[in-house]
């Protein structure tokens, strides 16, 4: 979402003169654009605005200018504290504001013209409603040639997991209507977009004002949008993330059985395979309920991958909860993973709670899981050997000659035959799975998307 974000801020940046650079130490202006869900990524900013402020004194000592801006969710959670650690930051603002930042950057650039600090600009404001404004869709920049594409169709969320500060950082949850989404695939497509990823906190429970003028009142879930987006000319895979297990449709469901654009491959955080847990955790789903939902997914869709989220340490969790997170791995058996140690947030009601486990106890159990994980994940990877797969071919490798792209399953694939080239998909056969990537061979029959 924030890699969203990070090209729609260029793009209303792009009216005022500012291109993307590739460095720093080119830039007239800097933005950092953060994440605030864990302590360490909330941390980094303070390290990363200490190294740019080298930059920026150096080139005013040259009588420059360099603006340095902070963005996303750290700026919203922490505006006045980012403004009290690094006071020469010159914009602080939050993901609601960033259809705001030309004027933010031109007061900036008027302060820091008119010599010394014409005092920070700050806002970091919720909109009283919640609505998809934060920024325009324009695509200005239509000379980069991605095949692949996020798309927010949803914004902020409602759920508050006690651990979370999503609902804190990005305001109440709020679907785009259909036909925004749509125009935007379109242009996308338009520009040589084949695959898109929808995104949101709680895409599938997407609930857009739909685009149907046969029944102008109807409200589109994620299975709707998703059947509209593959039916765009050029859109070939679709994707989507994240979703949230107790609010899985059965048009979602028959999306994944009935629609060949939708790849085989799903994100479903379930956090914790303990029901104690994931009830402190205020998750709406129980254990049981999550292995039923992935029995129905499976039949829809025998093929389908799992992708899940995992949280180690939360408060209270005893070693008999930890081994019902690993019992449940066993019994779904993931393609791949994230998992991550519990983090106290400021603000959230988990941060509060008594029985905080400690760190060296969360670090054993993080391993012990992410050896399943990864173990899940090699066995995963062998196992594609000798299946042919469709690869969307996106970059050069890091050997000559070698390109990598992204299986149905989003695992990293390399090649290397002269005859293919970046942007196509290619049929390849697979003679190698690694732990985090696989190996494949052309099989004869490359295609250009439309
Ligand atoms: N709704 C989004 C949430 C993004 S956060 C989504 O489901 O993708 C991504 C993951 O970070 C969460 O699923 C959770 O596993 C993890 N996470 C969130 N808050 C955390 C915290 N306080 N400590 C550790 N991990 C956390």
């Amino acid at each position: 979402m924030n890699v969203y974000d990070s090209e729609r801020m260029a793009d209303v940046l792009a009216p005022l003169g500012y291109g993307l650079v590739e460095t720093p130490d080119q830039a007239d202006m800097v933005i950092l654009n953060t994440c605030h869900i864990r302590e360490k990524a909330a941390e980094k900013v303070y390290s990363e605005l200490g190294r740019l402020r080298l930059l920026k004194t150096a080139r005013e000592d040259a009588a420059g200018q360099m603006i340095l801006a902070v963005a996303g969710c750290v700026a919203q959670a922490e505006g006045e504290e980012i403004l009290s650690r690094a006071p020469y930051v010159d914009i602080v603002f939050g993901p609601q504001a960033y259809h705001r930042l030309p004027e933010m950057v031109a007061r900036a650039s008027r302060a820091g013209k008119a010599g010394g600090k014409g005092g920070a600009v700050l806002d970091t404001e919720f909109p009283a409603e919640p609505k998809f404004d934060h920024l325009p869709a324009e695509k200005a920049n239509t000379e980069n040639a991605e095949r692949t594409a996020f798309l927010t169709v949803q914004e902020g969320c409602d759920k508050f997991c006690a651990f979370c500060v999503v609902p804190y950082t990005r305001g109440a949850e709020y679907s785009r209507p259909a036909a925004d989404v749509l125009a935007e695939a379109s242009r996308l497509a338009g520009v040589g977009v084949c695959e898109l990823t929808l995104l949101g906190q709680n895409v599938n429970n997407y609930h857009g004002a739909g685009n149907d003028p046969r029944t102008p009142e109807a409200v589109w879930g994620l299975g709707r949008l998703i059947a509209e987006v593959a039916a765009i000319d050029g859109i070939e895979r679709v994707r989507y993330t994240t979703s949230y297990p107790a609010e899985v449709d059965d048009e979602l469901i028959a999306a994944h059985r009935n629609m060949p654009e939708l790849m085989p491959y799903l994100h479903l955080p379930v956090q914790s395979g303990s029901d104690a847990v994931l009830k402190a955790m205020n998750r709406r789903h129980d254990a049981d309920f999550y292995r039923r939902l992935v029995e129905r997914l499976r039949q829809a869709r025998p093929d389908l991958g799992l992708s899940s989220d995992f949280i180690v340490g939360f408060p209270g969790e005893t070693d008999a909860d930890f081994a019902a997170t690993l019992k449940l791995i066993e019994d779904i058996g993931y393609v791949q993973a994230y998992s991550f140690k519990y983090s106290p947030r400021p603000g959230t009601p988990a941060a509060m709670l008594a029985g905080q486990v400690d760190e060296d106890v969360k670090a054993e159990r993080l391993a012990a899981l992410q050896d399943l994980l990864n173990a899940q994940q090699l066995a995963f990877n062998r196992s594609c050997v000798g299946r042919t797969m469709e690869v969307l071919l996106e970059r050069p490798g890091r050997d000559p000659g070698q390109l990598v792209g992204r299986s149905p399953y989003m695992q990293a694939v390399h090649v290397e035959d002269p005859a293919l080239a970046i942007g196509t998909i290619a049929r390849l056969r697979v003679t190698a799975g690694h732990a985090n990537s696989l190996t494949g061979v052309m099989t004869g029959a490359e295609r250009m998307p439309a």
